[in-house]
């Protein structure tokens, strides 16, 4: 049998191993990737650590996987050997759940996969991926390029267009790393006046080289205040991870205004029930996107020329890259580059 490097975690805790396996074959429904890149996100820890119950080990970890398509199943229609694809944390569906039925394929309640978790991810040379999870890949994106927009991107992508925000209305990014500054961009080209907020005066040029029309420094600012000076956000994307950062910006809400929440606050938020009465204001969430919104997701990137600007390992040391990316000082995203 043909044999692959992979990268796995042995058990939860565990250090990550170099090993080799076999070329996994494609079974019904399910596609073969030549993985070209795969993207290191914070939310790879879960898959490290052991934060979530549905794991099994050895797991491969990675859900932001571009490449190209190697080998396919039987069942499997609209995809061919050659074809550039990806594939992000939603890795398949049941199809039959209630949420399936409704095609909100992301919040399937019966056999949802998810990418590098629940079923081998990306940090390998070839993996297999459920057709109906897969992306396309535009010819103009690099696979580096491509492969943090399948989490990152469509997160940040996702949220916003799907937030009710209509052009032109004040929309603020919390954070201005991973996620935020892919954020800044989207909000931007999408056509929100957009404001960046982030740590230090120091962040404000880039900020602005990104796209965002105002800047505020939530050290020497008080950003709520701040935004009130503005009008009020009609959106708040919050990418952080510091529960108080969060916190701060609530009173920056402007009338119907909505904080989503693509990063996981450190602790519980508190929040006064007048600020959210009154105004109609109201705190959400948003969880990535399926495989169309990925496609969306890397065709509006194509279109707008926005890019992730990533820092690149080779698989051999993506326990480095992984570490890099837990200092919380790449700029901005780790990218494994697997192969060219
Ligand atoms: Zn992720
Ligand atoms: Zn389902």
């Amino acid at each position: 049998m043909p044999k692959m490097l992979a990268v796995q975690i042995p058990n939860a805790h565990g250090e990550f191993q170099i090993v080799e396996r076999e070329i996994p074959e494609p079974g019904f429904g399910a596609v073969r990737l030549k993985v070209q890149a795969c993207g290191i996100c914070g939310s790879d820890r879960y898959a490290k650590e052991g934060l979530r119950p549905e794991i099994t080990y050895p797991r491969v970890p990675g859900h932001e996987v571009a490449g190209v398509i190697d080998a396919i199943g039987p069942g499997v229609a609209g995809w061919e050997v050659g074809q550039h694809a990806g594939v992000g944390w939603h890795g398949g569906h049941c199809g039959y759940c209630n949420s399936c039925r409704r095609g909100d394929f992301v919040t399937c309640s019966i056999a949802r996969q998810i990418t590098g978790l629940t079923c081998d991810g990306g940090y390998t040379q070839y993996m297999v991926v459920s057709a109906a999870a897969l992306a396309k890949i535009p010819d103009v994106l690099s696979d580096t390029e491509a492969a943090p927009l399948f989490c990152a991107g469509v997160t940040t992508f996702n949220g916003l267009r799907n937030s009710g925000a209509r052009d032109g209305d004040l929309v603020a990014i919390l954070g201005l790393g991973g996620l935020g500054h892919l954020g800044v961009q989207f909000a931007a080209k999408m056509g929100f006046e957009t404001v960046g907020i982030a740590r230090g005066k120091d962040k404000e040029p880039f900020a602005r080289t990104l796209g965002a029309k105002h800047y505020i420094d939530s050290e020497s600012q008080n950003p709520a205040a701040e935004l009130e000076k503005l009008g009020g956000a009609k959106v708040i994307l919050s990418t952080v991870t510091s529960g108080k950062a969060v916190q701060a910006v609530l009173g920056g809400l402007g009338i119907n205004g909505r904080l989503i929440l693509v990063g996981n606050p450190d602790q519980p938020l508190e929040v006064q029930g007048r600020l959210l009465i009154g105004g109609r204001r109201s705190i959400s969430g948003w969880p990535s996107g399926s495989a169309i919104d990925s496609e969306d997701t890397l065709a509006f990137c194509a279109l707008t020329g926005i890019r992730p600007m990533t820092e690149i390992y080779p698989l051999e040391r993506a326990s480095e890259a992984y570490d890099r990316m837990q200092s919380g000082k790449a700029r901005f995203r780790v990218v494994l580059e697997i192969a060219k």
